[in-house]
């Protein structure tokens, strides 16, 4: 039996994405910037694709600017936000969980003057309102947290964060990439000047993304170049990926409610499960968590060896912890939530998606403890997680 348990690392695309997709590659090939019949065809969808997206958010069209991934919405909320504010203070918050594509931008504006303070989580993976508050100062401009943690699942309390940032004057920016498509999402609602997605993460092709920037924010761009996304995003729009990205959405939020329920009832059954092996820890948050994310630690294993045993067995899976690179560091997000160092480098990561049946579940419950328990019995591959 095959098992996909990865949907957090990538999902796979919809079929009317697919659909959707292939017709844009092969026959409605136009240049949306262009005059004739071909052009006016893809950009016209591409409009449409766009009005689907920003209302599924809560936003208008104007609002919505596509890029070429989650990463590059990343960048260029917060390096835009930063040189747009800069007369105001150089001061930017973050949490100390964030993915990278918003930690090492983070590290990019703190080697060009920018000061960044790094937020801590609690044993559970959330960022307190409180901490927000205390540490805004007169020169914070930007703050960014990010909804969903893609490691163990935790959602932040974006809403009361955005407030404290307002109240204080700075711009509050989302990482959204893992919430867009699993929650239902409101800008306005949240409060929130700008929120990233990524397209692969909701059945959608990879190299697709978008940033929403609020009607009244000014970003200024980060790719410079022709006219594309009103001034704002130049070259030419990925319209398959686009409008695959729209269908995908589209297909994600249909029924969201079922499919989240259905979801959450298999994700409880495998942590059930999976916690009764013993010297197992459930990490992230025990409710405000992705429904379809499950993630834990073991005692004396190290993580890759069980993704590639848990492969062996036909179940993909994702760890934090990579002896591959040769990095003897474990997680930042789980170091951050105070899980020592030995322990986090076992972690292992089942991320559920709308295909996953119970007969996999059952699959995954059978494996993981033969797993786990032969890999007790093994001398360890590399020595980082038994320090
Ligand atoms: C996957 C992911 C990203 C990066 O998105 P890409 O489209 O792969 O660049 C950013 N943030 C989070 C939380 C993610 O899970």
């Amino acid at each position: 039996m095959q098992v996909y348990a990865d949907h957090a690392a990538t999902t796979p695309m919809s079929s009317s994405a697919f659909k959707t997709m292939c017709s844009y590659l092969r026959d409605n090939y136009g240049n949306p910037s262009g005059v004739h019949s071909l052009s006016q065809n893809a950009r016209m969808a591409m409009e449409d694709a766009r009005t689907g997206i920003a209302s599924a958010i809560g936003a208008t069209k104007n609002e919505l600017f596509f890029t070429s991934n989650g990463s590059e919405a990343d960048n260029w909320a917060i390096k835009s936000a930063a040189e747009l504010m800069k007369e105001k203070g150089k001061h930017v918050i973050t949490s100390s969980i964030e993915h990278h594509a918003v930690l090492s931008t983070c590290k990019y504006l703190e080697e060009r003057g920018y000061e960044v303070t790094y937020l801590p989580v609690d044993a559970n993976g959330q960022v307190s309102v409180d901490s927000l508050k205390e540490a805004m100062r007169k020169d914070t401009i930007l703050v960014s947290v990010m909804m969903a943690n893609n490691e163990v699942g935790t959602i932040q309390p974006i809403k009361e964060l955005a407030s404290v940032a307002k109240e204080g004057g700075a711009l509050f920016h989302t990482d959204a990439v893992q919430a867009i498509g699993h929650l239902s999402v409101g800008v306005n609602e949240l409060g929130v000047d700008m929120l990233s997605m990524s397209g692969h993460k909701f059945g959608g092709p990879k190299g697709i993304g978008a940033l929403y920037i609020r009607r009244e924010l000014k970003l200024p761009p980060l790719i410079h170049g022709g006219g594309q996304e009103r001034g704002r995003r130049a070259g030419t729009e990925n319209v398959a990926a686009i409008l695959a990205m729209a269908a995908a959405l589209e297909d994600s939020l249909d029924r969201l409610d079922e499919k989240v329920e259905r979801l959450r009832k298999m994700r409880d059954r495998l942590i059930a499960g999976v916690i009764k092996i013993d010297g197992s820890v459930l990490t992230g948050h025990p409710c405000e968590r992705l429904p379809g994310l499950a993630s834990f630690v073991f005692e004396g294993i190290e993580g890759e060896s069980a993704v590639l045993m848990l492969d062996y067995r036909g179940i993909q899976t994702s760890t934090g912890s990579a002896c591959s690179t040769g990095s003897l560091e474990a997680s930042h997000v789980l170091r951050a939530m105070g899980i020592p160092n030995g322990l986090a480098h076992g972690s292992i990561r089942f991320s559920l998606g709308a295909e996953n049946t119970e007969e996999q579940i059952d699959h995954i419950l059978v494996q993981t403890p033969l797993v786990v328990e032969r890999l007790r019995s093994l001398p360890p591959l590399c020595t980082c997680g038994r320090k």
